[in-house]
């Protein structure tokens, strides 16, 4: 392949930009390709709006929360003609392969594309982590560390008023966000879709920890288990703590990558790269056991949960 394309779809998330360098200086400097941004994901395909990438176009990105070359959702792309349209304007620019960079939504568009003769590459991109065929989607370590940090300054605040704060996390129905970051913040109850807990659950741990000597307590809370606000009023009805509850919202989404998503979206650009110069589309990479590996989109699309309940024992094993 001479030319390639690379597009973000879906919902954005930190790591995404150095994804779109890595592939930009590899595909230009390694293996002498042109490379066209497309602008708003699957929307930029139909209303063809290509930007040439080179290597200074994508200087001084990889330390950019977000996409620089922005992401939209695109119902009409569900439409085979629609689809058409697209790989017909991809082809007026000399397009042959396409990278897209998004969650599992956007993977059945890069499969459909390459149903229909333009081979696609899928590289997994979302804080959610709600991807099952990779240990970690690009982004997810950057949010995970983004909720750290809200964790520890809530801790504060609750410890000098004596209070209970459920936070509430987003993950989409994939409870890793909460479960990672309310390990890694140490906090006394973590609430997974995968592993609900009863009212009376939650209540009983909060005393056994206030019984420790602990005056103050954190909940994690991931949005696809429940609402924080009702959860709030149901352990206030219940008890004498005083309970407050905080919807992170969009501030997972942004923020400078980590160090890891940096790392990811570098391996995983450069990997997509190396399967379109060798003709190779319907294909995703993911990451298994610190390895960058690929795999056909629908087996990929197929594999269920990846849920660490292991690691949810240990952490409720710990906490205090
Ligand atoms: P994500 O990729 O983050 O899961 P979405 O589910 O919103 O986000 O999907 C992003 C875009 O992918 C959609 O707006 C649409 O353009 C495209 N897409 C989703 N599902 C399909 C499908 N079944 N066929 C073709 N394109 C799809």
């Amino acid at each position: 392949m001479k030319t390639i394309g690379v597009l973000t779809s879906g919902g954005d998330a930190p790591g995404m930009n150095a994804a779109i360098r890595a592939i930009t200086r590899y595909a230009t400097q390694c293996s002498g390709m042109t490379v066209y941004g497309v602008e708003k994901g699957y929307r930029g395909l139909i209303e063809s709006k290509f930007v040439e990438l080179n290597t200074g176009s994508v200087s001084n990105i990889i330390q950019r929360g977000g996409t620089i070359l922005r992401s939209a959702r695109c119902e009409e792309f569900k439409k085979t003609e629609v689809r058409e349209t697209a790989i017909k304007n991809m082809r007026n620019r000399g397009i042959e392969g396409l990278i897209v960079i998004g969650g599992d939504g956007s993977f059945m568009g890069a499969k459909k594309l390459s149903e229909q003769g333009m081979p696609t590459i899928g590289i997994p991109g979302t804080i959610d982590n709600d991807i099952a065929y990779t240990d970690y989607t690009l982004g997810f370590d950057t949010a995970c560390n983004t909720i750290l940090d809200a964790i520890s300054k809530i801790r504060d605040t609750m410890s000098s008023h004596e209070r209970v704060c459920i936070i509430e996390v987003m993950g989409n129905k994939c409870g890793d966000l909460a479960l990672y970051s309310g390990l890694g913040g140490g906090v006394e109850v973590i609430i997974l879709p995968e592993q609900k807990m009863t009212v009376k659950q939650i209540v009983d741990k909060l005393h056994k920890s206030r019984n420790t000597g602990k005056l103050s307590g954190i909940i994690v809370l991931a949005e696809g288990a429940g609402c924080s606000e009702e959860l709030e009023k149901k352990i206030e009805s219940k008890t004498t703590i005083v309970v407050r509850s905080t919807v992170l919202g969009h501030i997972q989404r942004g923020g400078a990558p980590s160090m890891q998503d940096r790392l990811l979206g570098t391996k995983f650009g450069v990997h997509a790269v190396q399967l379109l110069e060798k003709g190779i589309g319907n294909r995703i990479v993911g990451i298994r056991k610190n390895k960058v590996f690929d795999m056909d989109i629908v087996d990929g699309l197929a594999v269920k949960s990846k849920f660490d309940k292991a690691l949810y024992v240990t952490a409720r094993n710990i906490s205090g």
